[in-house]
């Protein structure tokens, strides 16, 4: 009776659900969120290691099965089950998030847990493969991606353990792994969405050399846009309060839902602007300067590390050019 649309794929192999709790580097005094436990596999696990687990699942069949489970065991007073949508709920205070999730919901709960305050440890999340190999990848990885860029740029992320689909039942049609997401104590001083702007439209063609994708006239107008924006509103891009920076962080999750979201079409056509617009062809000039100036005419975002996406975005907003 388990609900495909739920993503109800249990762990069925003890000995995979002993390798993920050793290697979650769980302690005796540590708080546990657990998300989706279903019938409560990992769940009892994490009971005996932890000093308390909380869990959210969004089944009330499964919310009952998991109270039938552990009523009367002594571990059922340090049991919390929550019932509801775990996207939509306030997340209590934790300190290490270990959960089997349903696959359907990973870009959004990996940022809404990047979002939460206080900080946690870690959390140790059970991804469909290519999602982990997403989220790890590094720059000249093949799946290196905005949604990698974006994960390390408020994480830090570790491959653990590769899962082959036979581990679960019913088992799911693609194989997962195992990852670890510690957040960043500091954040570097970006304005996140000024930083996702950027590296979205770099990697929306992130085979193409910078050059290339600033030439474009799409490229161009949609700076060229912010610039007049701000010039009328003489808003300054100053950093981001707290509330503010974790509504942007928890809406990059639903932006980088897609697994499509890296096109490497060419949509737009290298364009030059009308001569006679001077205008134009000043911020054309002064966009082109900035990438000549940093040595990124003929890098590819494929290949740009946090540190050079950075770099670059400094660069940009010292010329005045924003990405939001
Ligand atoms: N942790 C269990 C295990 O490993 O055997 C079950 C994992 S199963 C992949 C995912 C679980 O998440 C299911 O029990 C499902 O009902 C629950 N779930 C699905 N969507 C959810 C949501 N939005 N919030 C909380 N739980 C959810």
């Amino acid at each position: 009776p388990f609900h495909k649309s739920k993503g109800q794929h249990i762990l069925k192999n003890p000995l995979l659900i002993d390798s993920i709790i050793q290697k979650s580097g769980i302690k005796p005094t540590d708080v546990v969120l657990e998300i989706g436990p279903g019938i409560g596999n990992l769940t009892e696990k994490l009971l005996e290691v932890g000093k308390s687990v909380i869990a959210v699942e969004l089944d009330p069949c499964m919310v009952l099965e998991l109270q039938r489970r552990f009523q009367g065991t002594p571990s059922s007073a340090r049991l919390q089950v929550i019932q509801g949508d775990v996207l939509k709920c306030d997340l209590p205070c934790f300190d290490i998030c270990v959960a089997n999730i349903p696959y359907q919901i990973s870009s959004p709960l990996t940022f809404k847990l990047l979002a939460h305050r206080p900080l946690f440890r870690c959390a140790v999340i059970m991804f469909q493969r290519e999602i982990a190999m997403r989220l790890v990848a590094q720059p000249g990885d093949n799946l290196y991606c905005r949604l990698s860029v974006n994960t390390q740029l408020l994480a830090r992320v570790n491959h653990l353990l590769k899962v082959g689909k036979n581990n679960f039942r019913p088992p799911p049609k693609v194989d997962s792994s195992v990852i670890r997401i510690e957040p960043r104590r500091l954040l570097p001083s970006v304005n996140i969405k000024e930083w996702d702007g950027l590296v979205r439209i770099c990697f929306n063609q992130k085979n193409k050399t910078l050059g290339s994708i600033f030439r474009q006239k799409t490229t161009l107008s949609i700076l060229a846009k912010n610039h007049k924006t701000l010039q009328a509103l003489q808003l300054s891009h100053e950093g981001l309060d707290d509330t503010e920076m974790a509504m942007c962080i928890t809406a990059l999750g639903d932006i980088l839902g897609d697994l499509s979201m890296d096109s490497d079409e060419g949509k737009d056509e290298d364009m030059e602007i009308d001569e006679g617009d001077t205008k134009a062809s000043d911020f054309k000039d002064r966009v082109l300067g900035v990438l000549k100036e940093g040595g990124f005419e003929e890098k590819r975002s494929s290949k740009l590390t946090q540190g050079d996406f950075m770099h670059l975005l400094s660069l940009f907003n010292k010329a005045g050019i924003h990405f939001s």
